[in-house]
């Protein structure tokens, strides 16, 4: 019998973003053909994934894996009641985007100033300018624009980020004119107790409907974040099929939360996540057969017990 806290998440919908086509390719060695990468947004569609990053519209040079965007994007099946979402750096990567048919587009905001310029050559200050000419083409267009915070729990080059840091760049982003802002743990560092501290302050400027999590379980606590984030009101999280994406700062550890991981905790909980658990592990078996390593989802590897 359930009661208390955990109880009271029974029959709540949650809404999954499914980032493994474009977070977790991007950071993977194996290079896919584009029938590959398309037929696997086509079984996570299969999967009824509400939304699904199928990929970035960003230079060639710099991701090679992404050189095929506008294909995957005109090559997939698109299913009713399925988003789809593409990265976009600026407004360049956003016109690219919008000529292959894209309707929903990601921009990507760092939280530590020293990571803004390391990994993208551009400070804060600089990128909010350019999301900023995004999310006013966007509107014109009608795209809605979904944001990230990247660093949020934590910088592999200045550490600890301070909560005033993320509380006032994520209402900088939203203010630009993104629908949600997904709290990113880049490097997997969040613990339970810094993503309830995190959203108590978010929450005195932001409303929780507006925020997402993005996590990483390079140390073992992604579901213990989420768990964190549920408890506080959140009811969007971001995870990638079969726990792809490694991380590039922690070379071995896993990635991406696994969707697989993550659905099997909701079905638990008796949480409406909408996700077929049975086609969502077809999607992950198939990936697998593509990679140079095995699936870091927990779920994915364990032994079939049950069901
Ligand atoms: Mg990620």
């Amino acid at each position: 019998m359930d009661s208390g806290a955990l109880g009271r998440l029974r029959g709540q919908a949650v809404t999954l973003v499914e980032v493994a086509p474009r977070d977790g390719l991007q950071n993977e060695a194996v290079q896919l053909s584009t029938a590959d990468k398309v037929a696997f947004v086509d079984l996570l569609s299969a999967a009824h994934l509400p939304a699904i990053e199928v990929t970035a519209f960003v230079s060639a040079a710099w991701v090679p894996q992404m050189a095929d965007a506008a294909d995957v994007v005109r090559q997939i099946t698109r299913r009713p009641g399925t988003r789809y979402t593409a990265l976009v750096p600026n407004l360049k990567g956003f016109e690219r985007a919008l000529a292959a048919g894209v309707t929903e587009v990601a921009v990507v905001l760092a939280a530590s100033e020293t990571f803004s310029r390391r990994n993208i050559n551009q400070s804060i200050d600089a990128s909010l300018a350019v999301y900023r000419e995004v999310c006013d083409r966007a509107r014109a267009a009608d795209v809605r624009v979904r944001g990230y915070l990247s660093t949020a729990f934590g910088c592999p080059y200045e550490g600890p980020v301070a909560v005033d840091a993320v509380v006032a760049r994520t209402m900088q982003l939203l203010d630009c004119g993104v629908f949600e802002v997904a709290i990113s743990d880049t490097i997997g560092v969040a613990h339970p107790g810094q993503v309830a501290r995190l959203l108590e302050s978010l929450q005195a400027s932001v409303a929780i409907e507006r925020i997402a999590l993005h996590l990483h379980d390079t140390r073992g606590t992604a579901l213990a974040n989420v768990m964190a984030g549920l408890l506080a009101g959140v009811r969007t999280f971001d995870a990638a099929a079969g726990g792809l994406g490694g991380c590039p700062y922690a070379p071995g550890a896993a990635g991406n939360l696994a969707t697989d991981d993550l659905v099997f905790m909701l079905d638990g909980l008796g949480m409406d996540s909408g996700v077929v658990p049975a086609r969502l592990h077809e999607a992950s078996a198939f990936i697998a057969t593509r990679l140079d390593h095995p699936l870091p989802s927990r779920y994915a590897r364990a032994p079939r017990l049950i069901g």
